[in-house]
């Protein structure tokens, strides 16, 4: 199913989402993300994290420009984008949940009412692409493949 927009239209959705991770990486909020990967690895943690539809076309487009074509699940239950070398294949462009809802050693999740603003944004463009909401990664990175087969 396609949501039906010009690709310029489409275009000027994921720059928003990219200005709105930019305006995030600005926010006064201090954290130590060393890249450990362990919050990419959801059937340990429990917990996914869940993306609009403009993170998702975002997410999928970065896979594609990386090279990966497809996405099959991975059979620890680890994210689809995470690199055999344990590292995010699509780091600059990881979704706003990768950004905010870090581990414990890294300092935990953002605090909400500091990000709500930019979520309701996400949010905006979510709608614009016909979304209701964020969906779980694997689904949501679905729904994007299935956009732009
Ligand atoms: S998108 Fe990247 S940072 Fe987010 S869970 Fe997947 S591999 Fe980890």
């Amino acid at each position: 199913m396609s949501i039906g927009l010009t690709s310029a239209a489409r275009a000027a959705l994921l720059a928003q989402v990219q200005d709105i991770y930019a305006r995030l990486a600005l926010l006064p909020f201090e954290h130590s993300c060393t890249g450990l990967s362990q919050c990419c690895r959801f059937r340990l943690t429990g917990r996914t994290p869940f993306l609009t539809r403009g993170e998702a076309l975002l997410a999928r487009q970065a896979a594609r420009s990386s090279g990966k074509k497809k996405l099959p699940p991975a059979p620890d239950g680890s994210c689809p984008l995470l690199s055999p070398d344990g590292r995010c294949s699509i780091y600059a462009a990881r979704p706003f949940a990768c950004r905010t809802h870090f581990c414990d050693a890294a300092g935990g999740p953002y605090p909400r009412k500091l990000v709500r603003d930019l979520i309701h944004e996400l949010e905006a463009v979510d709608q614009l692409l016909g979304g209701r909401g964020g969906m779980g990664l694997p689904a949501a990175l679905k729904w994007a493949s299935d956009q732009t087969p």
